[in-house]
């Protein structure tokens, strides 16, 4: 069956999930389908999808016997999308990656930065052929650090969400095909951990005035945030760590159609944010930022825990 070849080497790399197109392939023999019927495997914007040939119809003309295959090629097909590429799970919450939170989370934390310290900081580098693939960056490398912020986005903290550095010798890289690329600049970014620990320890001989004061700011001048209890508030935006916009709120005219209070309106920010699921969550800039002293919980435990069986309630399929 050269198809079934075919259909299964396509699911090659592809993990846990290679175990359900042989699975499929048991239950079509069981149901007496032996030979090629013109089916394929690819996929379709994220999705796994079967397709079938459009002469199906002649090549298997027992109606019967088509209907089990249509109802096998899309129980599997269900199956496929929704089973983690790792450890085999039934993913909870979809998404486009083939993996459910927890494996997610573990893949996402490879590229932390780590070792951070006087002397420089690690980083993932898949091109390494090293067991865990970690390479170290020493701050002497570079002659420059340069901030990048995101003023644009709605979602703007008013804080550098990236920072390019500057080599002194850019470094050449050649690829498999030869290629010569020449790299000059080496950039980390706030969706990986530890972003904000490398940041404070960036010496300031690569920083220019600005940037220095970014670098002060997040040592000692933020402010707390009532939502999610930390001090990561940079000069009244958005929170560093819970992303809402907590600073010294005010009831205004159009809040008042939905809460009686301030407090209402922060009572019910802060239940939505602890009522996530931060187990599997990357990057955890909860782990950067110290807790604030002056935290206030509006909510009580039963109350969170009745958010939290209606949120899951909300994915369970
Ligand atoms: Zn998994
Ligand atoms: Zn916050």
């Amino acid at each position: 069956m050269k198809e079934k070849e075919r259909n299964i080497d396509w699911f090659q790399n592809k993990g846990k999930r290679k175990d359900l197109i042989i699975q499929f392939y048991v239950e079509l023999e069981n149901i007496g389908i032996k030979d090629d019927i013109g089916l394929k495997s690819y996929s379709n914007e994220d999705d796994f999808v079967f397709r079938f040939d459009e002469n199906i119809e002649t090549t298997i003309n027992d109606k019967k016997l088509l209907n089990k295959i249509y109802a096998l090629t899309s129980k599997y097909e269900k199956l496929i999308n929704k089973t983690c590429e790792d450890c085999g799970n039934k993913i909870k919450y979809g998404g486009s990656d083939y993996f459910c939170q927890e494996c997610y989370c573990k893949r996402s934390r490879r590229y932390n930065y780590d070792s951070i310290g006087d002397l420089g900081f690690s980083y993932y580098d898949s091109d390494l052929v090293s067991s865990n693939s970690r390479a170290f960056v020493r701050w002497n490398e570079f002659s420059k650090a340069n901030f990048n912020i995101d003023k644009e986005s709605i979602f703007s903290s008013g804080f550098p969400i990236e920072i390019d550095f500057k080599y002194k010798f850019p470094l050449i890289n050649r690829d498999f095909e030869d290629y010569i690329d020449i790299q000059e600049i080496f950039s980390v970014s706030n969706w990986h951990e530890n972003f904000y620990t490398l940041l404070k320890h960036i010496p300031d001989n690569l920083l220019d005035t600005n940037d220095q004061n970014f670098k002060y700011a997040l040592i000692h001048h933020l402010d707390d945030c009532n939502i999610c209890g930390y001090k990561s508030i940079y000069n009244k935006n958005l929170c560093l760590v819970c992303h809402k916009s907590g600073f010294d709120r005010v009831l205004t005219e159009r809040m008042k159609k939905y809460y009686n209070t301030i407090e209402d309106w922060y009572k019910k920010m802060q239940l939505e944010y602890h009522s996530e699921n931060s187990e599997f969550k990357y990057p955890k800039w909860e782990n950067e930022f110290e807790k604030s002293k002056n935290y206030v919980k509006l909510f009580n435990e039963k109350q969170l825990e009745e958010l939290k069986m209606a949120e899951s309630e909300k994915y369970d399929f």
